[in-house]
Formats: structure tokens, sequence, C-alpha cells
């Protein structure tokens, strides 16, 4: 779908892209400065494979500010994104045939992690048909074979934030069974209506050390670093260990002119953080409007992240064929909800500008909705649905 919306674009089509993972701001000055400086040097070298130290430190005041616990250097590992981190977690954690228990919605890749590392993904989906997890689902998917579950709040698909009462239940259950809980906060402080979700590890008495609790975090979306590749995983220090092994013989360690940018990002003006936050939440606002104003399409209002995941099984069954169809017809790019493990719904993300969500919301109603009036201008043409 990317790859067919790129094509029309370099065409020279007006096309709205409401299925992006990324905000469009400028990566953070101190970020930038801080690998300028490190290129600049030309002593452009490996780093030891679990990460630069003054970043381990940089990581380590972070988790103190924000999750209220100081991990030693030894309970973190940088890695090349977040994704790598998840990555090395579940390659570390599982033998064949081992269960990760996975929340739906969820991100997409998870399952296709834990296949690759031959573990079995056991998908639960809220049996009330809504998109916040529940824990008696949960319990009743867990059995002996189960290694792990994931956890991400504030979610992708959903932009749900899970309630602090769930999140201590699930802690609470796995620290009981002896469950490895990975914890994917890669959007903990995109979060709305002000709100301040309790970090994990206010709801366990133990150290980092002897919890079950995995954080993996990184500055792809709160500072809006995607393409600077830097994530890390806080885990008790065994574990580390063998996910520093596995990143020695794969990537044998993150560029250090990119961790030098994440250092930069996190020990600098934190500002760019809020700020980014406060768009996301006024383009939050935004397409609420616009999604409420239309009629046949069910909508969970999101606390975080930057994006919603509506019901439009009243337009279409098929969120393959409907997605296509709205690119098609309506040169709007959004996610088909079976990718995310729910059939009937679109990821729809607000990462783009006011004046994007505005008209590709526009754009999604007049291909939808038999009511609304049947021309449109998409770009400079003049538009006439003839197929509802
Ligand atoms: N977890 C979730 C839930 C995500 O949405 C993403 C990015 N789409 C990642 C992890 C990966 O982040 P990174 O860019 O740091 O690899």
């Amino acid at each position: 779908m990317n790859e067919e919306a790129e094509r029309l674009r370099q065409r020279g089509e007006p096309v709205i892209h409401l299925g992006i993972g990324e905000p469009k701001n400028k990566a953070p000055i101190n970020a930038i400065l801080n690998s300028a400086a490190k290129l600049s040097t030309g002593d452009i070298k490996y780093t030891p494979t679990d990460g630069v130290l003054s970043l381990k430190e940089a990581v380590i005041d972070y988790t103190e500010e924000n999750y209220g616990r100081i991990p030693d250097p030894d309970n973190v590992i940088v890695s090349s994104g977040a994704k790598q981190s998840i990555f090395n977690v579940l390659y570390t954690l599982l033998n064949p045939q081992d269960e990760v228990v996975i929340l739906a919605p969820y991100w997409v890749s998870y399952p296709e992690m834990v296949k690759m590392v031959q573990g079995v993904p056991v998908i639960v989906k809220p049996e009330d048909g809504g998109l916040h997890p529940r824990m008696k689902d949960i319990a009743q998917s867990v059995g002996s074979a189960t290694k792990a579950i994931i956890v991400n709040s504030p979610n992708n698909p959903s932009g749900l934030v899970f309630s602090d009462e769930f999140l201590k239940e699930l802690v609470e259950f796995c620290e009981s069974k002896g469950i490895y809980l990975i914890v994917d906060d890669i959007y903990h402080k995109l979060v709305f209506d002000g709100r301040k979700p309790a970090p994990c590890y206010e709801f366990v008495e133990k150290e980092i050390e002897d919890s079950k609790i995995i954080v993996i975090n990184g500055i792809s979306k709160l500072y809006g670093m995607t393409g600077f590749r830097i994530g890390w995983a806080i885990a008790p220090q065994k574990l580390v260990k063998i996910m520093t092994n596995v990143q020695s013989q794969t990537t044998s360690c993150a560029s250090v002119i990119l961790q030098a940018a994440a250092e930069g990002a996190l020990t600098g003006i934190q500002s760019v953080v809020e700020s980014l936050r406060l768009t996301m939440e006024n383009n939050r606002n935004i397409i609420m409007n616009e999604l409420e104003a239309f009629n046949g399409v069910k909508v969970t209002k999101p606390g975080g992240t930057f994006y919603c995941f509506p019901d439009f099984s009243a337009y279409h069954k098929s969120s393959v064929e409907l997605s296509e169809l709205l690119l098609r017809r309506a040169l709007t790019v959004t996610v088909p909800g079976v990718e995310f493990g729910m059939e009937g719904r679109l990821r729809l993300s607000y990462a783009g500008s006011a004046n994007d969500i505005t008209e590709g919301i526009a754009r999604i109603k007049w291909a939808l909705d038999p009511q609304s009036p049947s021309e449109i201008y998409i770009g400079n043409k003049k538009c006439v649905r003839d197929w509802l």
C-alpha cells in the first residue's frame, strides 16, 4: 500500500498520508549538535556492544526520573532502535515452542518476531469487543508454556492508555507466575488530557534485578527521531548479558554517531517532547471532531500516541479492501486493522498536519458515506462519487 501511495505521489497525485508512524518535527538541536560534534572528530569506531557509557548514564538518569528506579549500567543495553531491543529480548528469552501472550490490537512486529525466534504468539483479544485488554482474558490464555507477555501502552494502533489498575494487576500477575512482562513504553510521554500513567515499577517492590519486568524505550517517537535508530532495554543483568551476546554477533553495536545524537536528545532541552505532545493532543482533538461527525464510524478516543483505530465495519467488512478503496478513490493512505489483529478497523495516524487530517477524513467520508455530498475536489480535480 505504501509503495502504491509512493507511486501515485511520484506521478504528482495529491496523496494524503494517514498511515505514517512518525511525527514531522525536525530532530532536537541538542541531538544534532552532539552527533555533529562526534562526527567532526573523525574518530568513528565501534563502541562497546551494549552502548557508550555516557549514553547508558543518560538512560539511567532518564529511568530514575521517569520510572523512579536507578538501574545499574549492567541493567541497560542500547540497540539500533526499540525494534532491535524487542527482538534481542525475544531471542534471549524464548526456546522453540515457548508462548508469548500478545494483546490485540498489537504492533504488527510482535507476532512476526516471536515466530522468527521459533516461539508461538498467543493473541488475546478483549472478549467484550473493545480495545482495552482485560486481565481475565489474559489469565485464561496463560499456560505452562507461557514465557512472556508484551504490553504496549499508550498503544499502537489504538492510542489507548491502559488503566493503572490493569497495569498493576498485570505486573502482579506476571511476578506471581514468574512470567516476563515486556513493557514497550516507546510512546510513554505522548499522553493527553493531563493524565500521568504510573510507571510499571510502581507496582512491584522488587529491584529491577529481581523483577520480571523488562522495559523497552527509545527516542524514535518522543523526540521524533525515527531515523536515528536508537532504543534501549532495561532488564535483569543476566538477560542483558545474553542480549549483548546476541547483539555482538548481529550488529556489533549501534552507530557511535547516532548514540551521540540520542545522548544529546536525552540530556538536552526537554521542552521538545512537551511541544510534540501538545501538537499531537491538538491533532487528536481535530481528528476526533472530524470522526465524531461521521455517522457509521465508531471511534474510541485515544488517550495518547498519534494513532486512532476507528471501526469502519458498517461500511466494509474487509479492512484491506477498504484501505485499498480509499487509496484508489480518495488518494488517502490508511492501514488495515487486520494487520494489528482486528478486522473491520483502520489505523489512522494524526502525526501529520492539521490540514492533512481534516482533508483526509473529508475524503474518506466522501468515498464511504452516501449522505455526504457526491462531489469533492481532490487537489484541483473535481471528483464525482458514482459507486455508492
Ligand atoms: N514499538 C512500537 C509499539 C512501535 O510503534 C514502534 C515503531 N513503530 C517500535 C516499537 C519501534 O521503535 P524504533 O523506531 O525505536 O525501533
